[in-house]
């Protein structure tokens, strides 16, 4: 099949009436600069015979920093050539006019979980995270949406949104993917040189570790942790919080196999990168 690409709301929506009545839709939304960790979404997407859609917008409103949203890398036609090879259905590219016009002042507001963590740092990121996956929902009309573990927080805030909205839409979460040194992959690590990359994949080899440490209270694991990526040069930490994974309240005590989870975002050369990792 060839892959069929959209720029416009009424060319998408057109395609997608043509897809016979028993066929289920699989949504990939992402920002582009398709990478492996994208791509295992889709291939799960392919896998489970979705007729899958995957969409690239650098969602504006999602973006607390103008700077940031400047420097966000894009790659289009590459994309596009990556997402052929991988037998996409249809890449849907839409304009930010489109999805704002002007005088847009509709916003998705979740009240208990967008401000801890990386929402604590980035004013309404999640807002406009969960604005731009509800009208892409709205779009679509998709049977299942993949998204990666990699970005937890957004993950839970998604399957909240679902539950909390009856949006009756399958949320997919599909486990990071990681670089032979571990680092999570991510379309920001473009803007790394070689040195911010080997400085960049402590993260993983450090975080990882959390397994072996004997700490009673998460508190004293942070601390620690916080030092031991200090020494090997992520001096630029923003956060680093272990939570647990069902509910994202931050433990008093360590308990292994009781879902904890260690969050962290760190800047590496002005490059903002989070990970997360669970605590068996
Ligand atoms: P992004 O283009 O960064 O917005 O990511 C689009 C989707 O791909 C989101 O659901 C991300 O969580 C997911 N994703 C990004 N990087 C990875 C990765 N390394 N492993 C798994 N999923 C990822």
């Amino acid at each position: 099949m060839q892959t069929i690409i959209a720029r416009s709301l009424l060319n998408l929506k057109k395609n997608l009436k043509n897809l016979k009545k028993n066929q289920k839709v699989g949504l990939v939304p992402t920002m582009g600069c398709i990478h492996d960790g994208h791509l295992e979404l889709i291939k799960k997407s392919k896998k489970l015979k979705y007729f899958t859609v995957v969409t690239i917008f650098v969602n504006p409103a999602q973006f607390n920093n103008q700077n940031d949203l400047k420097k966000y890398p894009s790659q289009e036609k590459k994309d596009l050539e990556i997402l052929k090879k991988y037998d996409v259905d249809l890449v849907f590219f839409p304009k930010a006019k489109q999805m704002y016009p002007l005088g847009y002042s509709t916003y998705i507001k979740e009240i208990n979980f967008s401000d801890i963590l990386c929402g604590k740092y980035r004013k309404n990121h999640f807002s406009g995270v969960l604005t731009i996956v509800l009208k892409l929902f709205l779009i679509v009309k998709p049977y299942a949406a993949f998204f990666g573990e990699k970005d937890f927080q957004q993950l839970f805030l998604i399957k909240k949104m679902v539950k909390d909205l009856n949006l009756g839409v399958k949320i997919i979460g599909i486990p990071t993917v990681r670089d032979s040194n571990g680092l999570a992959l991510s379309s920001r690590n473009k803007l790394l040189n070689a040195k911010g990359l080997d400085i960049a994949k402590q993260i993983y080899l450090n975080i990882k570790k959390i397994q072996y440490l004997d700490y009673k209270y998460a508190k004293d694991l942070e601390l620690y942790l916080k030092k031991k990526l200090k020494k090997s040069g992520l001096n630029d930490i923003e956060y680093l919080e272990i939570r647990n994974s069902n509910n994202l309240l931050h433990p008093k005590k360590v308990v292994k196999g009781k879902t904890l989870r260690v969050f962290i975002a760190v800047y590496v050369d002005g490059v903002r990168l989070i990970d997360n990792y669970k605590l068996n």
